[in-house]
C-alpha cells in the first residue's frame, strides 16, 4: 500500500486558468473585506481567519497549458481589479478595428458592418497565458499557494459522496507501470471546499458528473477543437488591433468552424481556425482545415515572407447555456469552461470563465461564515449565475450552436432571428437541441468524397506544417519513461471494427500526431501505437472518439506542451 501525505487545507481549487485563479483572488479579497467589517461592527459575524487556499496545475508553469486567441473582454477583470492596467496587466493592444470575412474557396466578402456578436470594441488582444502568469503573482503576493507540476488524478470522496478534495498524481513510475528509484507518491490535498476550473473537458470533472449525475437533464456537452499558430509578419502585413474573423472556406457547409486573425505587437499575428468536434465527415482533419486555411488567397497573403513562432491546440465548450452540468455538489464547485461557459457566439470564455470563478468565491464566502460546506450553502452558487449578467449574456445566444448541427445556412438565418428574439429557438427552421460529438459521426459508406477533401494540401514548411513540425513549434515534452496517459478501453476495436467503419479516424483528429495505426508483423495486421509525448492536453481524443473508448487522464506533472507567451 501506497502511503501518502494528507495536507489539510481549507479551499483547493483544481486548473490555474483564468476561472479559478479569479476566484481564489477575489476570495481573499472578500476575506478581507469581510474581516475589516467585522472588526469595524458595519457586519455582525465572525471573522474568518487563517483560511488556506491552494491551487494546482498540471502544467510545469501557471501559463503552460493556457491556450486563447485571445480577444479578451476585460468586463470581469475590471471587477476584479478596477485598476488592473495600472497593477501592470500585461494586455498586448487594445482592439482599434474589426473585420468578418466570407471566404469562398479563391475569394473573400468583406462584410460591410461587422455583426454585432463580432465587434470588439473596448476589448484587448493578449497572450492569455501571459495574463495568467500575471494573475498566479497577484495571488500569490495575497497568499494563495500555486503548485505547479501537480496534476489532480482523482476526486476524493468521504462515504455520502460529499468531496473532500483530490489526489494528486505520483511522480516516477516507470513505462512498465513500477516505481523507479525517483518515486515519489503523489499527495492526498483535503479541502473544505474543492473548485473545479479543469477547462473543458476535465478529467475530475468527467468522473465527477458521471458519479454524481451531474448533468441528469441537460443537453449533451459539445465541443470544438481551436488550433492557433503565432507568427511574426513583414513590417505593415496586418495591422496591430485589427480583429478579423471567417466563415466558409475551408468548412463545408455541414461542418462548424471558422478562423480569426489577430494583429498583436511588433508585427506578430495570432491566427487559427476552430472546427466543432460534431462533424459528420470522418475523414475530417482539424489540423489539415486549419493548414488549408492558410492557404487561401486572403490569408496567405498576410502570411506570405513571415515565419511561425509557436503552435497549440486546444478544445473549446461550444454547447453553452443547455449543456451546463449542475454546478455544485456536497464540497464541489464547478467553474469556467469546466461547467461550459463560454460564450460560443462570440468566441469568447475568459470573461465568462473570470466572473463564474468570482461567483464562486462569493458562494465560499457563504460558506465559511455559516461554516456549511454541503449543497445546502453551495447550490447559491446557481442563483447566483443566474442572477448576474452572465445569465444575461449567455441565456440569449443557447441555441447558438445547436442550430449549426443543422447546417451553415439554417443556422445563420436562425442566429440572424435569435438575436432579434433573445435567443428563442426557431423550430420552424429547425429543432435545436444538442447531440453528442462522437455520436454523430457517420460511417465510412455512408460518406461521399472523404478521402479529396486534402488532396490538393502540400505541406511545404514556409507557409503550411505537417504535425510534427507543429508539434515541436508547441514545446511539447513528456518524460518518455512513463505509462501513456491515454487508456485505450479496448484497443481490439482500433484493429478491427474501427478500421471499417471509420478508417481509423483518431490519425485524423488528433491535432498533434498521437495515434498512428502501425503495421504489427506477428498478428500481421495494423494496431494502434500511441506516441502519448506529443500530447498537447487539447482531449480532444476523449471527446470525439465514436466508440468513447479513449480515456484522457493527465500524465506526471509537468509535462506537455509549453504555451508561454501564446
Ligand atoms: C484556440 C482558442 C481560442 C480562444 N479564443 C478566445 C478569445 O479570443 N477570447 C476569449 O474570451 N476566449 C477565447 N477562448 C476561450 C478561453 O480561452 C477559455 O474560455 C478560458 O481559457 C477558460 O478558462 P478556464 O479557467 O475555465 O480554463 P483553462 O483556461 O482551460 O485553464 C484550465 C487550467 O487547468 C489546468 N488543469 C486541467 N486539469 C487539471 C488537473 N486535473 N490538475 C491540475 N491542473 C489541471 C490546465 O492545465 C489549465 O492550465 C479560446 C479558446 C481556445 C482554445
Amino acid at each position: 500500500m501506497v502511503k501518502r501525505e494528507q495536507i489539510q487545507m481549507d479551499i483547493v481549487f483544481v486548473g490555474a486558468g483564468p476561472a479559478n485563479l479569479a476566484a481564489a483572488l477575489h476570495l481573499k479579497n472578500l476575506i478581507r473585506k469581510h474581516n475589516e467589517e467585522v472588526e469595524a461592527g458595519i457586519k455582525k459575524s465572525e471573522k474568518i481567519e487563517d483560511v488556506e487556499i491552494a491551487i494546482v496545475e498540471k502544467g510545469s508553469s501557471v501559463g503552460a497549458h493556457i491556450l486563447s486567441g485571445a480577444v479578451m473582454n476585460p468586463k470581469a477583470l475590471k471587477e476584479l481589479m478596477p485598476d488592473f492596467l495600472e497593477q501592470g496587466c500585461p494586455i498586448d493592444t487594445e482592439v482599434k478595428s474589426d473585420a468578418f470575412w466570407y471566404l469562398t474557396e479563391k475569394m473573400k466578402f468583406e462584410s460591410p458592418i461587422t455583426p454585432p456578436p463580432l465587434r470588439n470594441h473596448g476589448y484587448y488582444i493578449v497572450s492569455l497565458s501571459r495574463i495568467c502568469e500575471w494573475l498566479a503573482e497577484k495571488c500569490e503576493q495575497a497568499g494563495i499557494n500555486i503548485f505547479p507540476e501537480f496534476p489532480a488524478t482523482e476526486i476524493l470522496y468521504d462515504k455520502n459522496d460529499a468531496v473532500i478534495g483530490v489526489r494528486i498524481g505520483e511522480k516516477g513510475i516507470g513505462k512498465d507501470g513500477k516505481p523507479k528509484a525517483n518515486y515519489e507518491p503523489g499527495v492526498d490535498l483535503l479541502a473544505k471546499v474543492t473548485v473545479l476550473g479543469e477547462g473543458p473537458r476535465g478529467s475530475l470533472a468527467k468522473q465527477l458528473i458521471s458519479r454524481l449525475g451531474l448533468d441528469k437533464d441537460r443537453e449533451p456537452a459539445v465541443y470544438s477543437l481551436g488550433i492557433k499558430e503565432l507568427w511574426e509578419v513583414p513590417a505593415g502585413s496586418f495591422k496591430e488591433g485589427h480583429v478579423v474573423h471567417t466563415l466558409g472556406f475551408p468548412s463545408d457547409s455541414q461542418t462548424y468552424g471558422g478562423g480569426w486573425i489577430y494583429g498583436m505587437k511588433n508585427n506578430i499575428v495570432s491566427i487559427g481556425y476552430v472546427t466543432g468536434l460534431d462533424y459528420l465527415d470522418p475523414m475530417i482533419d482539424p489540423h489539415a482545415e486549419f493548414q488549408k486555411f492558410k492557404t487561401h488567397p486572403a490569408i496567405s497573403r498576410i502570411l506570405q515572407g513571415g515565419k511561425l513562432i509557436k503552435y497549440g491546440a486546444k478544445t473549446i465548450n461550444a454547447g453553452g447555456w443547455h449543456t451546463m452540468p449542475q454546478l455544485y455538489a456536497d464540497g464541489v464547485l464547478l467553474v469556467g469552461d469546466t461547467a461550459s461557459f463560454l460564450n460560443s457566439q462570440r468566441l469568447k470564455g475568459i470573461h465568462t470563465a473570470m466572473k463564474s470563478g468570482m461567483l464562486a468565491a462569493e458562494t465560499i464566502l457563504e460558506a465559511l461564515i455559516k461554516n456549511d460546506f454541503s449543497s445546502n450553502v453551495l447550490r447559491h452558487y446557481e442563483r447566483k449565475v443566474n442572477n448576474s449578467w452572465l445569465y444575461d449574456e449567455l441565456h440569449p445566444v443557447r441555441n447558438f450552436h445547436g442550430a449549426f448541427q443543422r447546417g451553415r445556412w439554417s443556422a445563420l438565418i436562425n442566429a440572424g432571428l435569435q438575436f432579434l428574439s433573445g435567443g428563442f429557438a426557431w423550430g420552424f427552421i429547425d429543432r435545436e437541441s444538442h447531440q453528442a460529438g462522437h455520436e454523430r459521426m457517420l460511417k465510412l459508406d455512408q460518406v461521399k468524397n472523404g478521402n479529396k477533401r486534402y488532396e490538393d494540401l502540400k505541406f511545404d514548411k514556409k507557409l503550411t506544417f505537417d504535425k510534427l513540425t507543429n508539434v515541436y513549434y508547441g514545446s511539447v515534452a513528456h518524460n518518455e519513461d512513463q505509462p501513456p496517459h491515454l487508456h485505450i478501453l479496448d484497443p481490439e476495436i482500433c484493429a478491427t471494427r474501427c478500421v471499417e467503419e471509420y478508417g481509423n479516424p483518431c490519425e485524423r483528429f488528433c491535432p498533434a500526431a498521437v495515434y498512428e495505426m502501425e503495421f504489427n508483423q506477428k498478428t500481421g495486421r495494423k494496431e494502434l501505437k500511441i506516441n502519448f509525448t506529443n500530447c498537447v492536453h487539447c482531449k480532444t481524443c476523449d471527446i470525439i472518439d465514436p466508440y468513447q473508448i479513449i480515456n484522457w487522464v493527465t500524465p506526471e506533472g509537468g509535462g506537455g506542451p509549453n504555451y508561454k507567451g501564446m
